[in-house]
């Protein structure tokens, strides 16, 4: 005899485990599964998040490494470094969260099996066919929310055609006392530079104990552009970084993504995709976790609705589609413009208007919020003169 789940959820990130969590908090039965042999993994994001989606998605307080108050936006010759009077992010233990979530998905009654990889599904006349190996399971809906490398939403017709080109991030997890990492403490930290991170950005977060997450990335990959490997240019950019300063690597981690706002098919019957299985990174700042969980929620609420009602779960799209405002489209067009041509003097002109003009709050809101108004019309004049500047540098 088949167990027969009302949800079958397919990756145990955390839109997955926010999903899974949701669904049987309110009653329904769930089963999450995810391919990791090891709970949790795989540990490869940043994960640092605006404060507020902890209390507004009830993410554990225990998977918090850090409290950020710091942002700095700098290139190798500028430094913005702004001080906010409160906290206004964290860095997260991901695979810690991940734990955790999963633990309180079994405490409201759902299913989770790690180490089970959904190799195939199919939909019969009432229900989904989820296999693991020969091992099947039967649910009314599905929630693909395996990532980026999976094909399963693909081969059910979802999620098809939305693909830009991938992007990479490679990050290392290092133990340092250096004193050059002091200002990066209790900060996010993203330096635009043609030289140290070309078509992308490097990072620095603090993660706590000595510890931060240093990584650079690429965005809307071009094979023309015949860079040195991300590996080569991870420890290029750790060396001018820390120069000689000792420090040790505790983990190494990455990972590819995809990014668009080319929603084609985001369901079909009662399958939908969520997270980066439909692309939710913002480029702009790498935001993957938050526009996951927004996703997930909006699955949720369609799913719950669909299951009393019956009338399907086009309310998901339009719920994505309303999330992609204006603001996204501008941050969206703006990180395609920076990371696909990028400009040295674009970005020293960037970090000094923000040195010398905005406010840390102001500085945060463009970061998390796409905020871009501020970056170009608090002192449109001062901007326009400063643009011509650079221009004729
Ligand atoms: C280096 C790096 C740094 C980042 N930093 C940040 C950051 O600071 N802040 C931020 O918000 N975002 C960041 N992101 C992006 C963010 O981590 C992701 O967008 C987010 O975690 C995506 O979650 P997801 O659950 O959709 O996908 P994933 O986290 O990839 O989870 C998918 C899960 O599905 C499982 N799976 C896949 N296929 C199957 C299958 N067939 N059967 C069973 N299980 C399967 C996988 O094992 C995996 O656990 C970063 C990304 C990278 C690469």
């Amino acid at each position: 005899m088949i167990d027969k789940y009302d949800v079958a959820i397919i990756g145990a990130g955390i839109p997955g485990l926010y999903c899974a969590r949701a669904l049987s908090s309110k009653g329904l039965k769930v089963i999450i599964f995810d391919k990791s042999k090891i709970p949790g993994n795989p540990n490869y994001s940043t994960a640092g998040i605006p404060k507020y989606v902890v209390d507004l998605f009830n993410i554990p307080q225990k998977a918090i490494n850090t409290e950020v108050d710091v942002m700095i936006y700098a290139t190798r010759n500028r430094v913005c470094r702004k001080k906010a009077d409160d906290v206004f992010g964290y860095v997260l233990d991901f695979k810690k969260t991940k734990e955790i979530m999963a633990k309180e998905v079994e405490k409201f009654g759902g299913v989770v099996r790690w180490d089970t990889n959904i190799d195939n599904v199919h939909r019969d006349l009432d229900d989904y066919s989820l296999f693991s190996n020969d091992v099947e399971y039967k649910s009314k809906y599905v929630v693909d929310a395996s990532g980026v490398s999976s094909q399963i939403g693909e081969n059910m017709g979802i999620e098809e055609n939305i693909k830009e080109p991938v992007s990479v991030g490679e990050e290392y997890i290092i133990y340092t006392k250096s004193k050059a990492l002091d200002i990066y403490k209790r900060s996010m930290s993203l330096i635009l530079d043609y030289v140290l991170c070309p078509y992308g950005y490097a990072w620095i977060f603090d993660n706590g104990n000595d510890t931060f997450k240093i990584g650079v990335s690429e965005f809307f990959i071009n094979p023309k552009h015949n860079l040195p490997s991300i590996d080569d240019r991870l420890e290029a950019f750790l060396k001018w970084l820390l120069k000689d300063d000792v420090y040790k690597i505790v983990e190494k981690h990455g990972g590819g993504k995809l990014i668009t706002d080319k929603y084609l098919q985001l369901y079909k019957d009662r399958m939908l995709g969520i997270g980066d299985s439909i692309s939710s990174l913002n480029p702009f700042w790498g935001e993957g976790i938050r526009q996951g969980l927004y996703s997930a929620e909006y699955a949720v609420t369609a799913i719950v609705q669909d299951y009393h009602d019956g009338n399907g779960l086009s309310g998901y799209a339009r719920q994505i589609k309303k999330y992609h405002d204006l603001n996204w489209k501008i941050s969206m067009f703006i990180s395609k413009q920076i990371y696909t041509r990028p400009s040295q003097r674009v970005f020293e002109m960037m970090v000094d208007y923000m040195d010398r003009y905005l406010t840390a709050e102001e500085v945060v809101s463009i970061g998390f919020y796409y905020s871009f108004k501020t970056l170009f019309f608090k002192r449109p004049l001062k901007f326009f003169m400063m643009a011509l500047k650079q221009f004729f540098q």
